[in-house]
């Protein structure tokens, strides 16, 4: 059966607005049209003042499996921290009913908040089973470390045997954790395949400066925890060069890669992404960078330089919640300037461009069935503590 919806304002996902505007969709959810309309009182589609309709909410990165780690790790104490933290925990596996519980919450808040696909983070199967869950579409990012250069090639088959049992789960691809957490030859094979298969690529990157200081100098805690571990300085260190210089030089061609954090980045980073042939999405996770390391990405810089931005959550380890719309609540509090014709598209169509969604998802385009959201008390543009979501489709 076919459904008009009216609101105060329509956000399309793809930039265009309608205020106040209405959507038809049919019995499916496919989207028939996003138009103007007359927005009056009397008119039984109208949702009200203060309502906003938008497309479901594209989750650019999360990490489901560590959901039971929810409030175990403390906030502010920095990235280092909060990597040995997580190492930590994971030595204490707690009983599988307990993380299967954890998840199971994550996922019914993460449809509760309007989202409808994800880019999930696996280091393992834990998240399997959740995964036929097909309220949401996924995209598991299977996610490999290893500084050892000797054992690039076992990284990288026991990455894949993993994500040969993600196979029905939605779509999958092979990925480094982060540019300093995986050895050039590891690096390399995970792009040769990402290229051979037409994959996308994601990364957590310039989450901490220690990151730049490894690459540009081959010192620093980088350098200091390869040293604990025994393993010396590989041979293309220092690289003289940034991360995402070192990485985009050896890139596959026109292969899709996800910057995650860049709480760290700089015009040096933008500058040089804007001279490479591989598409980027720079995915913010505003609320895990305040929990993690105390401060926030030059937001304004990376829209001067042009940055396409997602958004994401990342896990429940250092967030309070895995809503969206709470992420674009935060930064609209830290950079007052941020409408929401700016932050929805970040939220739905760039998310689903990261994630090669597009032709499905992250727009109120006639064929599409994005999901439909409705966001209610929205005050002057704002999202504000009274700011409610409910799912129309
Ligand atoms: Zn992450």
């Amino acid at each position: 059966m076919m459904r008009t919806y009216s609101a105060g304002r329509v956000h399309t996902g793809d930039g265009r607005v309608f205020a106040p505007g209405k959507v038809m969709v049919d019995g499916q959810g496919t989207i028939l049209s996003a138009a103007t309309a007359a927005g009056e009182s009397w008119d039984p589609d109208y949702l009200g003042e203060g309502t906003v309709l938008c497309p479901g909410f594209i989750n650019a990165h999360t990490h489901l499996e560590l959901s039971w780690m929810h409030g175990r790790i403390e906030k502010g104490l920095g990235l280092d921290h909060f990597i040995r933290s997580v190492a930590a925990l994971r030595r204490e596996i707690p009983v599988e009913a307990i993380r299967q519980a954890a998840m199971q919450s994550a996922l019914n808040e993460m449809l509760v908040s309007g989202t409808v696909a994800a880019g999930d983070i696996a280091n393992g199967l834990s998240g399997l089973e959740l995964k036929r869950e097909k309220e949401i579409r996924w995209h598991t990012f299977i996610e490999l470390f290893g500084s050892h250069e000797g054992e690039a090639e076992d990284h990288f088959r026991r990455g894949m045997e993993l994500r040969a049992a993600f196979r029905d789960m939605g779509d999958s691809s092979l990925v480094p954790h982060a540019p300093y957490s995986v050895s050039v030859p590891l690096l390399d094979r995970i792009l040769a395949q990402a290229g051979a298969e037409q994959a996308i690529l994601s990364m957590h990157h310039q989450e901490n400066p220690a990151e730049t200081e490894y690459y540009l100098h081959g010192s620093g805690p980088v350098a200091l925890r390869l040293e604990d571990m025994g393993i010396p300085l590989p041979p293309a260190f220092p690289a003289g060069r940034r991360p995402l210089e070192f990485i985009l030089s050896r890139m596959p061609v026109a292969r899709r890669l996800l910057l995650v954090h860049n709480t760290y980045a700089t015009a040096e980073d933008m500058e040089a992404a804007r001279g490479s042939a591989t598409p980027l999405s720079w995915v913010l996770c505003p609320r895990a960078n305040l929990y993690i390391e105390g401060r926030l990405p030059d937001v304004e810089l990376l829209m001067q330089k042009g940055a396409e931005i997602a958004l994401g959550t990342d896990s429940l380890a250092s967030n309070d919640d895995l809503s969206m719309v709470q992420e674009m609540k935060v930064l609209q509090a830290h950079f007052p300037w941020l409408t929401l014709d700016t932050l929805i598209p970040w939220a739905t169509l760039h998310g689903a461009r990261a994630l090669g969604m597009e032709q499905e998802l992250g727009s109120l385009q006639p064929g599409k069935r994005p999901g439909l959201l409705c966001l209610d008390g929205i005050v002057d543009g704002r999202i504000g503590a009274g700011t409610r979501i409910r799912r129309l489709g």
